[in-house]
């Protein structure tokens, strides 16, 4: 059940004395890179803190930090000693990047392998690896993970999606890894294909992450392929998978606090939020050689989960991600989350796998659209107006404002190549 039991069920003060002198040694290693050492001299840190806490004595390492020392500001080894470089999918701007000891690849192999063995995956699994390979983490960080546990890994990559189905039916694949959205753009080949993903192959277990999805958007790719998808959460300046993983329960992702410290903090006024209250979330890492970072501010949104988990695990269970600070939409004054939208959408059957929202300004005013495509295709779109209108009204009770609901035939809204593009903002800056 357990691939580190000791670990993983560790009671809570032991895991904190870790974390703290896990935080030690960081914070000294750290004092060696370029960035850090100018930094905690500057305010004066002595390294040997005496609790946790403390750690709210150093400023926030942000993305931009990262980017102005680009590229080896944040270095804690002789450059001989890094093995991997990896870097950000560069979703929000100039993408960042991280070096990895032959130890750091030894260790995060290790929680994502501890991940994957906590969703019941074993070695006598086919694991599918549909993410990109390369600088990406989702490829090389869940394969190396997968090797560990023992699975027969196939490097499927990205696209070609007959091909991908060709492979789960000819190797009988059992564990994919695969983005939310792109689970669902596959529906649309096995339809073409004439096969039904329910019958048609032995997929068990999915790893779905690395992009926002909804509880409902979950459920359905659960029933639409008949196996269980458990929420995989990283992020590439945190190494990526296998930062938090959901376990059977499938209620929160376990935090792996052993190797990271976790905060959650108001994104406006800086302040640590309590358990159980939405916050970013701020990561340390606690076990990395090639380059540790301090409280990086990851701009995502969730909060930590309060009580015991029923799986015996004793670290910490972060809720679903809401989405980045970045993604609010301030619409005629009122803010929200494309995730909203998503949630009410899901909930409708007749609609479709794409949505995406777009914004116009109209006049003074902004205008929020909120395209949608049905499941079977209509021969005369009027057909569905009594839809539009039951999607707007539901729409506007979440999210408080009324949207322009444009009903679409099946695969007529563009389908991204990697993560989904949920937004399209086309109003007029002032
Ligand atoms: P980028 O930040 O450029 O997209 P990464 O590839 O490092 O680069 O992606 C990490 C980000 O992806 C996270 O900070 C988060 O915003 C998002 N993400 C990763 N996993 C999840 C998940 N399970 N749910 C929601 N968002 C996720
Ligand atoms: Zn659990």
């Amino acid at each position: 059940m357990y691939w580190e039991e000791k670990i993983e069920t560790m009671d809570i003060g032991t895991l904190r004395s870790l974390q703290l002198s896990r935080l030690r040694k960081t914070l000294e290693r750290a004092k060696t890179t370029p960035y850090y050492k100018k930094l905690f001299e500057e305010i004066g840190l002595d390294t040997d803190i005496k609790s946790l806490a403390h750690i709210r004595d150093i400023p926030f390492t942000t993305k931009n930090d990262l980017r102005e020392n680009y590229p080896y500001g944040f270095l804690a080894v002789p450059k001989e000693k890094i093995v991997r470089m990896h870097s950000s999918s560069g979703t929000t701007g100039r993408a960042t990047v991280i070096f990895h000891t032959r130890e750091d690849i030894d260790n995060w192999s290790n929680l994502v392998a501890r991940s994957i063995y906590m969703t019941g995956a074993r070695s006598e699994d086919v694991f599918q690896n549909t993410m990109g390979y390369g600088l990406f983490t989702g490829g090389l960080g869940l394969h190396y993970g997968a090797e560990k546990v023992g699975m027969m890994v196939i490097p499927s990559g990205t696209g070609n999606s007959v091909r991908q189905i060709n492979i789960m039916r000819d190797f009988d694949t059992t564990v994919i890894h695969i983005l939310p959205s792109y689970a669902f753009r596959l529906l649309d080949v096995f339809e073409s294909e004439s096969l039904d993903p329910r019958k048609d192959v032995k997929l068990r277990i999915a790893f779905i992450g690395a992009e926002p999805h909804s509880e409902e958007m979950r459920k359905k790719i659960e029933e639409s392929y008949d196996m269980d998808a458990f929420n995989s959460y990283g992020l590439s300046e945190m190494n990526g998978p296998g930062v938090a993983f959901e376990c059977p329960e499938k209620k929160g992702m376990h935090v792996w606090e052993d190797s990271y410290l976790i905060e959650v903090i108001n994104p406006k006024t800086l302040e640590p939020m309590p358990d159980g209250v939405e916050g970013e979330l701020v990561f340390t890492t606690l076990n990395r050689k090639g380059m540790p970072i301090i409280r990086y501010r990851t701009r995502d949104l969730a909060s930590l989960y309060t009580g015991k988990c029923p799986c015996g695990r004793s670290h910490r269970r972060l809720s679903r991600i809401k989405g980045r600070t970045d993604d609010m939409l301030i619409v005629k004054g009122v803010n929200m989350f494309p995730i909203q939208v998503e949630t009410v959408l899901m909930k409708f059957p007749e609609i479709g796998r794409n949505y995406q929202i777009r914004l116009e300004t109209k006049g003074h005013m902004d205008e929020i659209y909120v395209e949608v495509e049905v499941l079977y295709p209509a021969d005369d779109m009027r057909e569905y107006e009594g839809l539009k209108n039951r999607i707007a009204a539901a729409l506007h009770s979440e999210i408080l404002v009324t949207p322009k609901i444009i009903l679409h035939q099946p695969g007529a809204i563009p389908r991204a190549e990697g993560k989904a593009v949920r937004v399209v903002d086309n109003r007029v800056k002032e």
